[in-house]
């Protein structure tokens, strides 16, 4: 722990669902959701830990969801993918409006919109303390932003992986929702995460980080501060880290 020396964590890499920028609607964008996601970002910014985001595309479009009624699955990925941009535009929108610069980066490109993905520039874009939203997962079909999330933090370094997830703050040995004796999971190794199969992240996820001893923090978005006590090496949500 660094104490007042700065934050616990120098570079974070924050995965955030499409759903989260929904609200309460079960699908779509809330302007006022998003407004507060860019506000709780840029107070957890001026912490003075440099910032990566990712953001999914389930508010809008699932491939999964769209293959299942009988869509192309390659094709209903790349929609989603595209549906990944739509977030990442509308997020750093909300951002700049609260002077934080950002930039976005595809991993597909659409360059008359954002950069491409260049691993080197988004490395100098933290340095300069600028926001970089990854947009486009992976630029790959059948994955998922989950595993961009896990492929990007290993590619500049991140520290650590925030999965930010709206009002459930950490891992359960069950559905806490339904079941009223679930009990929380302070801490939990990556194979412990994979083999529970608790739905914190895809499995291609955790491995890759499993792999690359990059540990993750799951913890709700919606806890005002959250980030900030997180980043003061406070105890948060729950840690998965490798044993060794
Ligand atoms: N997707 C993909 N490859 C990727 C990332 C995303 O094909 O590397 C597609 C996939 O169809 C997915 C959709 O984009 O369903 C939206 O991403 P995701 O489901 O991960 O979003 P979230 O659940 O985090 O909102």
């Amino acid at each position: 722990m660094t104490g007042s020396a700065g934050p616990r964590y120098k570079r974070l890499l924050i995965k955030i669902s499409g759903q989260a920028l929904a609200g309460n609607k079960d699908s779509g964008i809330d302007s006022a959701t998003v407004s507060l996601v860019a506000k709780r970002i840029k107070s957890a910014l001026d912490s003075g830990s440099q910032m990566a985001l990712v953001i999914g595309g389930g508010n809008i479009w699932r491939g999964a969801t769209a293959a299942a009624v009988g869509m192309d699955r390659a094709t209903a990925d790349y929609a989603g993918m595209l549906a990944t941009v739509i977030n990442s535009l509308v997020m750093q929108d909300a951002l700049e409006k609260v002077s934080v610069v950002t930039r976005v980066q595809t991993a597909l490109s659409i360059q008359s919109v954002a950069e491409p993905y260049i691993r080197r520039r988004a490395i100098r874009h933290l340095e300069k303390g600028r926001v970089v939203i990854f947009a486009a997962g992976t630029g790959n079909p059948y994955l998922t932003t989950d595993t961009a999330a896990a492929l990007r933090a290993v590619e500049i370094a991140a520290d650590v992986i925030l999965m930010a997830k709206n009002g459930v703050d950490g891992v359960y040995d069950s559905d806490p929702n339904l079941n009223p004796n679930a009990k929380k999971l302070p801490f939990l190794t990556h194979m412990e995460a994979i083999n529970l199969r608790l739905g914190i992240m895809d499995s291609t996820a955790l491995t890759l980080c499993l792999d690359n001893h990059i540990p993750i923090i799951v913890f709700d978005f919606q806890a005002p501060d959250s980030i900030e006590r997180i980043l003061k090496g406070e105890q948060v949500g729950t840690f998965i880290s490798s044993s060794d």
